[in-house]
């Protein structure tokens, strides 16, 4: 008679779980997120990330972009706050993280050594939800002993590629579906793993598939979208980790859905999926 640890996450699943604004909130209570991301050439993630994280509802948004990315950003995301790194082409110093209620971190950072020293600092330092993906993950799996600092309850979106940089090779997908698991519990985290039906895992084991998306979001930038609109419901302080992390991953799918009843899913880019994070957030409330 094992205890269910595995649920398959519909919009049932989900009722009630992300609540109506009430009347007197304010910025404050939606949160001020601080998004690292971005380095020459790989801008445009930083962007799409900023894009899907103001969609997601946040308080405030400020970006930590290379001064290459200032421009870009300020006229791309006009809503989102630049505060630019002194360097040139890619982000090598650590912000004042005070103000900030969650952090994400790696869409398009690139991997140079003063960008894992940020990582690494970051993880020091952090004291909110953090949301690491992409770039950030490729160095934490080329230095795994960072992997020792992940603050409790860290958020991880790796697609399987990264996550086998995090962890093995596996057999076969059921076998990877057990790294998965044994790897959030060992660390304390929460890890997805992209893909059709994407799963996630919890600090304690327990395992859920995401039931929305479809094929057309096998597209560049998809996944940047999503660690913005994870990072907005992480920073929301009404949600637990849990709930945000399954809202976002089920919003994201249900976006990409929206958006290729107009696109079609060859012509679906990841700028589209951000636009209907909002349609697919206003379904769920
Ligand atoms: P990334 O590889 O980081 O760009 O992330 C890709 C995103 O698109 C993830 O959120 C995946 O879950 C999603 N995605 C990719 N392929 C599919 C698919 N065949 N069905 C549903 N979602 C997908
Ligand atoms: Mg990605």
């Amino acid at each position: 008679n094992a205890p269910v640890d595995n649920y398959f996450v519909d919009a049932v699943f989900l009722a009630g779980r992300l609540p109506q604004r009430a009347q007197f909130s304010h910025k404050g209570t939606f949160g001020h997120a601080l998004l690292l991301a971005g380095s020459r050439g790989k801008i445009g993630a930083a962007v799409l990330a900023s894009r899907a994280c103001l969609h997601g509802g946040v308080g405030l948004l400020t970006v930590r972009v290379p001064a290459i990315g200032y421009d870009i950003l300020q006229t791309s995301a006009p809503e989102a706050m630049a505060l630019t790194d002194p360097a040139t082409d890619f982000v090598t110093e650590l912000p004042d993280l005070k103000p900030y209620a969650a952090i994400g971190i790696g869409p398009g950072l690139g991997q140079e050594a003063a960008t894992r020293d940020v990582l690494e600092q970051l993880l020091k330092a952090a004291t909110v939800p953090l949301v690491i993906d992409a770039d950030a993950l490729n160095i934490l799996g080329a230095n795994r002993e960072l992997l020792d600092l992940l603050p409790p309850d860290t958020l991880l979106t790796p697609h399987p590629k990264e996550f086998e940089r995090l962890t093995e090779p596996a057999r076969d997908d059921y076998h990877r579906l057990e790294l998965l698991r044994d790897f959030a519990r060992q660390r304390r985290c929460y890890c997805v793993l992209k893909g059709a039906y994407t799963a996630l895992a919890t600090p304690d084991g327990v395992l859920y598939f995401n039931s929305t998306g479809n094929p057309g979001m096998a597209t560049g930038g998809s996944g940047d979208v999503l660690t913005g609109l994870l990072l907005a419901l992480r920073a929301d302080q009404r949600l637990s980790p849990l709930d945000a992390t399954l809202l976002g991953l089920y919003a994201h799918g249900r976006a990409g859905d929206l958006a290729a009843e107009e696109t079609g899913q060859a012509g679906l880019t990841a700028g589209d999926i951000a636009r209907f994070i909002g349609p697919a957030l206003h379904k769920l409330t």
